[in-house]
């Protein structure tokens, strides 16, 4: 019943009294070598979290050699079936602990407690679907002809590293982490700076359920920490998700010790509505493609694509749907929270100011809340009208709580500017008519097609991008596929003695 912040400081002291935000090295909470630390906030208010170790490449060295040494050791020789077995009892002392878990994601990351607590619940069944699907793997017995036999392994590639955006935490912690482990590796994972807190402690939850030195946590700065393990020669297999920019530089890096990577990136995705849409559903879920977790998902459906004859009656409900999201404290459960932290608000400010330059009108939004929000980092949803496919509002990822509308006239015209980005992450389709449906979802050039509904990656779909939005697959096991290295073994048969 106090104020926001007194509210906000009661439940940091909560989450975080007596928990040690160490990195996670071999089994253990330990300091950063350096004896260095920060503190990322909580965006709600403006106020220090608690302090979190600052590793460098001191300590990714550590991790390394952990995750060398139980490669090589218990964890190496488990059968898949047992690997299995371990991903499933620690993704049961997660959801023992899932209050928690969304706490921390509302205080680190601003996420509304419903939604921390999906994030949390949806990295927490990919645990277990990898635990499900680890036996799976069963190689292959090619056809070679009569005088030779030939199979091909699936094998681990050693010790792996994993780097972690802020704004799906434990999302992406099982993600990546659940199909690195259950195909047989160990782990470096490097958590985003401004949101470390859930996965040091689901690190933590891990302890007498995972051999030490499987999951090992190195925080810390990008160009620290994260660069230490994107540089590591000790590490066989690199997994990013992040932005393009630092992506081009994971990726450049590994090249020196020619290190397999994985790329989660950025998007810009269309949300395409055509004129035989069910026009009042397809507006209701257009604000919530652009407006969940703050338009803070490389997923957003940011631009609404819109056929000519329709738009009047879509703007009437869409923009109904915008008004009524509430943004507030995410502790009482406001559809929004405020944005990650204040370098990003500013960014996302910085945008909306560049597109009312570049002569889009604002139809909603485009401020900071006033009042008692104003310590915190929040922006007001945010809706963009004659914008054309030049601006760069329209074409590069904003991340935030910011879409626009933009008409069509016929068919190829919204493929094509559906496919006119750098990006080729997600698309929304919204038709009654399943044969123009299968068509725009082979026309658009995404990994991800919704149909009529937008958003939901399930376990077994993968995930991944087309273009700019990355390389490789998660989720499904396509991730399997990502963390395994096929092994071909041939057998002569043509024994002359027979
Ligand atoms: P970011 O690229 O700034 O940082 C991502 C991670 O990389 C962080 O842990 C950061 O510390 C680390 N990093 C930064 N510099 C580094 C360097 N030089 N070497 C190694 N690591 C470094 O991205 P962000 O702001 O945390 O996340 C937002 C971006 O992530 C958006 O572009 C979004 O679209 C993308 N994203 C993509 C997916 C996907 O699945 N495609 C999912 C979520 C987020």
């Amino acid at each position: 019943d106090g104020t926001l912040q007194e509210n906000h400081e009661a439940a940091i002291a909560e989450a975080t009294d007596g928990v040690d935000f160490g990195n996670y090295i071999d089994g253990e909470t330990v300091d950063a070598a350096s004896g260095e630390t920060f503190s990322p906030e909580d965006p709600a208010v403006g106020v220090a979290l608690a302090d979190v170790a600052r590793g460098d490449e001191a300590d990714v060295d550590r991790g390394v050699s952990a995750a060398r040494n139980a490669f090589d050791g218990e964890w190496g020789d488990l059968t898949a079936m047992e690997r299995g077995d371990a991903l499933r009892e620690w993704a049961a002392a997660l959801r023992d602990n899932l209050d928690e878990l969304a706490l921390l994601g509302t205080l680190e990351v601003g996420k509304p407690l419903y939604a921390a607590r999906a994030d949390a619940e949806t990295g927490i069944a990919f645990i277990e679907y990898y635990a499900s699907v680890a036996a799976a793997q069963e190689g292959r017995v090619p056809d070679v002809g009569d005088d030779s036999f030939a199979y091909v392994r699936e094998e681990p590639y050693g010790a792996t590293g994993q780097i972690l955006p802020w704004n799906y935490p434990i999302l992406l912690l099982g993600w990546k982490v659940g199909a690195a482990l259950a195909a047989g590796n160990t782990s470096v994972t490097k958590p985003p700076e401004q949101a470390p807190l859930a996965i040091v402690r689901a690190a933590q939850l891990s302890k007498g359920i995972l051999p030490d030195g499987v999951f090992n946590v190195v925080n810390g700065y990008g160009d620290e920490a994260g660069a230490a393990v994107s540089s590591h020669d000790g590490l066989n297999k690199l997994s990013f998700t992040g932005s393009v920019p630092v992506g081009r530089e994971v990726m450049r890096s590994a090249a020196d010790d020619v290190t397999p990577v994985t790329l989660e990136l950025g998007g810009k995705n269309p949300f395409v509505v055509f004129p035989d849409a069910d026009v009042e559903e397809a507006a209701e879920t257009a604000a919530v493609a652009g407006l969940y977790n703050n338009g803070q998902s490389c997923d957003s459906g940011t631009r609404l694509l819109i056929h000519e004859d329709i738009e009047t009656e879509f703007l009437d409900h869409y923009l109904d749907a915008v008004a009524d999201r509430s943004v507030g404290d995410p502790l009482q459960d406001a559809n929004q929270g405020p944005l990650c932290y204040r370098e990003h608000l500013e960014k996302v400010e910085e945008y909306v100011e560049l597109g009312r330059e570049e002569g889009a009108t604002v139809l909603a939004g485009g401020e900071r809340p006033e009042g008692d929000l104003s310590a915190g980092y929040y922006f007001e949803p945010t809706v963009f009208g004659d914008v054309t496919p030049d601006m760069r509002i329209a074409n590069e990822e904003v991340f935030g709580p910011v879409q626009f509308v933009m008409t069509f006239e016929s068919y190829e015209e919204a493929v094509e500017i559906a496919n006119g980005t750098e990006y080729g992450l997600t698309a929304g389709v919204f038709t009654e008519n399943a044969s123009r449906a299968h068509r725009a979802a082979a026309d658009i050039q995404a990994g991800s097609i919704w149909v009529n509904q937008y958003f939901g990656t399930v376990p077994g779909t993968p995930f991944g991008g087309f273009k700019n939005s990355g390389i490789g697959r998660e989720c499904g096991k396509d991730a399997l596929e990502e963390y395994t290295q096929d092994k071909s073994v041939h057998l002569a048969l043509d024994d002359p003695a027979l």
